[in-house]
């Protein structure tokens, strides 16, 4: 038996306990393509146009898997609130509403609700909706299936806070494995960069335009909300006066907060998408608290017309400025302090020429 899984919103977070959790029982989990131009036409065309690209681009990635990958069982989960009285994004929570709606296809349509802030509907009660209609109600048997996922999650989660890239963290995960030591880096970069922004935004090349290859070239070092522990991005909270209603705002406000004073980071870049709510006010708030802790703050926001060019010179520009800004401060922190020796006009040079 085949499940189709779109390759887009909570693939990016949840995928390897799904793939777990599914194969262990004998059901092989079918992804989406990655996303193209294409996906995103077609997912554009069946939303009004005031959806968030995520959503969008979701819409397409089901297409793809009824259309081109022969699937006619889709998962697609309704992830209320993961904590008590914490909730998703109504987009999130009303995803497979929306799938309902909008793909005039004909499929069996898998979709569990997991709401924390309800009485039974925990977890148990949403892994035995993903997988009754398809016969499997033996309770025992999906409570081992679920400790595979969480096996295969948690090794994901591990290798992800210690630094490696998604797509190698996903492949190590899902093949089973937990790889500790984390990828050689030896290059010296010259600035250090937190990006805020959603695993979905983040990780879909479409949608973030390759960001992290892109400021590789540029020789930023970066930074993301899955390199911190969840006690950390608690931490981030208050930096921005703030506390936790949204579950999908301990990656954006959390890490923005936590980075915000971190000293090691010269600069912050958000990434969201146009039409997103939730972010936009974080957004605001960030705006207001970089500017009080002195931070540099880059803002991009993107849409399915977002061209790479402009993404690229905002990148370079942020880049310029932040090592510009690097070097005044290194020359400002050593001038005065520099007598005449050789030694000391030496050193002297080198803070100004970093
Ligand atoms: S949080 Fe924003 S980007 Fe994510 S689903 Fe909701 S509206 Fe869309």
């Amino acid at each position: 038996m085949k499940i189709g899984i779109p390759r887009a919103m909570n693939y990016y977070n949840y995928y390897p306990f799904w793939y777990g959790f599914f194969t262990y029982l004998g059901i092989e989990p079918v992804l989406s393509s990655p996303t193209t131009k294409k996906t995103v036409s077609m997912g554009s065309e069946i939303v009004v146009p005031e959806t968030c690209l995520p959503v969008k681009i979701y819409m397409g990635h089901v297409l793809d898997l009824i259309d081109n990958k022969d699937i006619d069982i889709i998962f697609s989960p309704s992830h209320q609130s993961i904590e008590h009285k914490i909730y998703n994004c109504s987009k999130i929570r009303g995803l497979p509403d929306l799938v309902r709606n909008v793909v005039k296809r004909n499929f069996l349509l898998i979709e569990p609700t997991l709401d924390k802030s309800e009485k039974n509907q925990g977890l148990y009660q949403y892994l035995y909706e993903s997988v009754a209609p398809l016969g499997i109600t033996d309770k025992k048997l999906i409570k081992k299936a679920s400790k595979a996922g969480w096996e295969m999650q948690n090794n994901f989660t591990a290798m992800m806070g210690e630094g490696m890239s998604f797509r190698k963290a996903m492949k190590n995960a899902i093949n089973g494995r937990y790889v500790s030591e984390t990828e050689e880096d030896n290059k010296k970069y010259p600035v250090k960069v937190a990006i805020i922004s959603h695993g979905y935004n983040l990780y879909d090349d479409r949608i973030s335009m390759g960001i992290f290859d892109k400021l590789e070239m540029l020789d930023v070092k970066t930074f993301v909300p899955e390199n911190l522990t969840l006690k950390q991005m608690e931490n981030g909270f208050p930096v921005l006066d703030t506390t936790l209603y949204w579950a999908n705002e301990y990656e954006m406000t959390g890490a923005a907060g936590y980075y915000l004073v971190d000293k090691k980071i010269d600069g912050l870049i958000t990434l969201t998408s146009f039409g997103c709510g939730p972010d936009s006010i974080m957004i605001e708030r960030l705006t207001r608290f970089a500017k009080k802790y002195s931070k540099p703050l880059l803002n991009l926001t993107v849409d399915e017309h977002t061209g790479e060019a402009g993404f690229i010179t905002r990148l370079e520009a942020f880049t310029d400025m932040l090592i510009r800004r690097k070097r005044e401060n290194i020359v400002k922190t050593y001038s005065g302090q520099f007598g005449d020796t050789k030694e000391e006009k030496q050193l002297k040079n080198q803070a100004a020429n970093f």
